[in-house]
């Protein structure tokens, strides 16, 4: 019957709102005259009876007479509110509910099963934020985490702990709503949504969820029509008690071009960055993967890759895959001697391909400035720490002479080259703010290098 209902709901409404608003809908029972129908959420029942509420009084008459009714049952609410056309009814179990219901979502959650809590190795840098993640797994929307705001350098373990999040609200709670998207997507979403006269559809989709993920929110900066939207979108879901879980680069003051009432919400619930990894996590990050790629690592080998790697886990992974290519290649067992090698080519490859340029473009965007600003004589205090630290990096990042250095950065001398060098590394001393930023930066020009 429902069924029947259905073909008719989707020919006189666009696709999208019947796969947001009527797919999701399952039927529970029919007798005879009433067809009771389980819907996600209160927030279903208020949306489709404002919006739709004459197409399905059709829709019912039609497919089952006069005095057919339709009653909504809420899946999986604390207080379930019962409607009905004419009456209230019974509210079912919901422990019942769960059981006789087959969940199938219309809709793709984009969460990647092999990310999980198991196999995210603990360590003093990711601590906090893996617990914090933790809990909301355990309970989303009802701890003080929301938003969940992670931040961190590229490769430490971010996008690898959001989908853990997602994937375990799914494993503990198969009926909920959940949906992992990266901020880039999602604009290229509204931007389609904008074209096909669909905003509101799409707008309602992410407000029907009951977690939403979102990856990299420093793509949303400058993008003031799509902050607009995520911000009502936001503002939906924390009324209503659905978690929100966001990672960027960097921390949200440090979003310079996002809306202040974005910012103000993303400080609500928790932030907490992700640190580089210390040797001994980055041990046992690297035995856990070589042991998922069925191979045993001596000690010292993964002693020597993890002292020799440090700055990020994705390069520790990429250092752990090109051993493995190469020993194949080779046909050779993997032995210190091609161990040796391999992080030698590793981070080689890296600085041949790491440019004054490169280090110019990363910092600049960093702190949202132009670069020519660093080649000019400003004098301005944000421009000379910016032009220092593109210095400081060059030197450490690159092969160039101090000479060559400078005359990158306006011509300046190579003196001045080294103070800059003597400035950044006496300020990151005390500065530890600064010296995590630079941190951020190296690893950005790191991985785009890479
Ligand atoms: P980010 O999103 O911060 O740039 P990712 O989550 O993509 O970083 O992590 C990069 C790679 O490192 C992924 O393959 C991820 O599985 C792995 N990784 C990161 N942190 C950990 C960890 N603590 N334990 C195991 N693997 C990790
Ligand atoms: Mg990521």
């Amino acid at each position: 019957i429902w069924k029947d209902c259905l073909s008719i709901i989707k020919d006189n409404i666009p696709f999208i709102s019947y796969s947001t608003w009527f797919l999701p809908i399952k039927p529970a029972e029919f007798d005879g005259t009433k067809l009771k129908v389980y819907v996600p959420s209160n927030y279903f029942i208020e949306w489709i009876e404002e919006h739709y509420n004459t197409l399905l009084n059709r829709t019912v008459n039609q497919v089952i007479g006069e005095s057919g009714k339709l009653v909504y049952l809420v899946l999986d609410e604390k207080e379930p509110l019962t409607k009905e056309t004419t009456f209230t009814q019974n509210i079912p179990e919901p422990k019942e509910v769960k059981q006789t219901v087959e969940i199938q979502k219309e809709f793709e959650s984009g969460l990647i099963s092999k990310y999980t809590f198991d196999n995210f190795i603990k360590g003093e840098g990711n601590q906090l934020a893996r617990a914090a993640a933790y809990a909301i797994g355990d309970n989303p929307g009802q701890t003080s985490f929301n938003p969940l705001f992670i931040y961190g350098g590229v490769g430490l373990g971010k996008t690898h702990l959001i989908h853990a999040i997602g994937n375990k609200i799914l494993e503990k709670f198969p009926e909920k709503r959940v949906i992992y998207i990266s901020s880039d997507a999602f604009t290229v979403e509204f931007v389609e949504a904008i074209q096909s006269n669909t905003v509101n559809d799409f707008s309602n989709f992410y407000k029907s969820m009951d977690a939403l993920i979102i990856d990299d929110i420093q793509f949303l900066v400058g993008k003031e029509k799509t902050q607009d939207l995520f911000f009502h979108i936001f503002n939906a879901l924390h009324q209503n008690g659905k978690q929100i879980v966001l990672s960027s680069d960097r921390s949200p003051k440090e979003l310079k071009g996002l809306s202040d009432r974005l910012v103000s919400r993303f400080l609500w619930g928790l932030q907490t960055d992700i640190q580089p990894p210390d040797l001994e996590t980055r041990i046992a990050i690297l035995k856990n993967k070589s042991e998922t790629y069925g191979i045993n690592l001596s000690r010292e080998i993964l002693e020597y890759i993890a002292h020799n790697i440090t700055s990020n886990i994705r390069e520790l992974e990429g250092c752990l895959v090109k051993l493995l290519a190469n020993a194949s290649l080779t046909n050779r067992e993997i032995d210190f001697d091609l161990v040796k090698r391999t992080v030698k080519e590793v981070s080689t490859t890296k600085q041949v391909n790491i440019s004054i340029e490169l280090i110019t473009k990363v910092v600049c965007e960093y702190f949202d400035i132009e670069e020519n600003k660093l080649r000019e004589k400003n004098r301005r205090k944000e421009i000379v720490l910016a032009r220092q630290i593109a210095m400081y990096l060059s030197k450490q990042l690159t092969k160039s002479s101090l000479k060559t250095i400078g005359l990158h950065f306006g011509g300046r001398d190579h003196s001045t080259v080294i103070h800059a060098q003597t400035s950044i590394e006496e300020m990151i001393l005390s500065d530890l703010k600064l010296k995590e930023i630079i941190n951020t930066i190296k690893n950005k020009i790191e991985m785009t290098a890479a």
